[in-house]
């Protein structure tokens, strides 16, 4: 059986991280914006990754494999922390990569590299193909293997985040505040599954602040319907008592050039978060997410409501982004 190390903030329930007030001025001052910082959370830089991350190291302490594997971008947030945790838990780790990622430099690879993961690319076809050998392949040499979906999908991702609905509740009855809206940049749909399922669970029926997900990169009806999975996984039969479209708003209205792509307005949004509240938030995620928001709340006519934007991370694509 395989040693084990401890990761002690893992340990401990993560922290309730204070929720900072942004300066007003983002729509005239007319509603109260408020971030939680997730991106703080204590270990690889932080992100809606590690509040995952931290949910496989349960499990992964109960099996006690010898290697961790997963799915994702060696260039992903994803990738980072999964490697990092294998590392301080003294575990292998085993990544299957997409190929064709470009030659920029990304500080998430140099990091994932550095970590001592294997990146194993293959085209994107074979990607499951490639999974079950290498899994098969360990198990025959004896070793035994944990798989984590792509992005930390699946239950545990989801509880993650349904944790931090509650920890969003303890910190409103704390602060004597109710938030009106929650928004978010949404992905695969494990942190807009667990904050709707975490809202479903804990909240009287039809209260709690509207979850609002901003898309990254998938549009609908097919990015709505990958969250509303994870909810269904999740619930079980329960699901069937959800107010389905009320209660699960994705949306794709505020992509732009698609993942990951250069938008001058999301730029400028970077520049003041940083400038006015010394925010850091990269492009592709958070930074997108806010000026969605922003622009939502314009275009809804938005006013004199509490508003929580929860910051998911993304240290080292911020550092990527800076041209120096
Ligand atoms: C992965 C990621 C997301 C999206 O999270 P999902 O659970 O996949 O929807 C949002 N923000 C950042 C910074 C991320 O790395």
């Amino acid at each position: 059986m395989t040693d084990i190390r401890k990761i002690p903030i893992f340990e401990k329930e993560l922290p309730i991280t204070p929720i900072c007030r942004l300066s007003q001025g983002y729509d005239n001052g007319a509603n109260q914006l408020f971030v939680k910082r997730d991106d703080l959370l204590p270990f690889s830089f932080g992100g809606n990754k590690v509040r995952k991350a931290a949910e496989f190291y349960r499990e992964i302490q109960e099996k006690a494999p010898d290697v961790i594997m997963t799915y994702g971008t060696a260039t992903s947030n994803h990738c980072r922390v999964i490697a990092n945790m294998a590392m301080a838990m003294g575990i292998s780790c085993h990544l299957i990569s997409p190929e064709d990622e470009g030659d920029t430099p990304h500080f998430n690879r140099y990091l994932t590299e550095s970590f001592g993961a294997t990146i194993e690319s293959c085209p994107v076809t074979q990607v499951a193909d490639t999974i079950s050998q290498r899994q098969k392949a360990y198990m025959s040499e004896g070793r035994i293997p944990y798989f984590i979906q792509g992005g930390g999908h699946g239950n545990q991702g989801v509880a993650g985040y349904v944790k931090c609905y509650q920890e969003i509740i303890r910190q409103e009855k704390k602060e004597n505040i109710q938030f009106d809206y929650i928004f978010h940049a949404s992905g695969t749909g494990a942190t807009q599954a667990g904050l709707v399922c975490g809202r479903f669970i804990h909240e009287e029926k039809g209260a709690g602040p509207a979850i609002i997900g901003i898309s990254i990169a998938r549009g609908n009806p097919r990015g709505r319907e990958v969250v509303k999975e994870s909810i269904r996984d999740y619930l079980g039969d329960g699901f069937e008592n959800l107010c389905q479209e009320k209660e699960l708003t994705f949306l794709d209205d505020y992509i732009l050039g698609g993942y990951g792509k250069y938008d001058p307005q999301v730029s400028e949004t970077v520049q003041q978060l940083l400038r006015r509240d010394g925010i850091y938030a990269d492009t592709t995620y958070v930074g997108k997410a806010f000026r969605g928001m922003q622009q939502y709340i314009e275009e809804h006519h938005i006013t004199g409501k509490k508003i929580l934007f929860i910051h998911t991370g993304s240290a080292p694509l911020f550092f990527d982004g800076l041209k120096i």
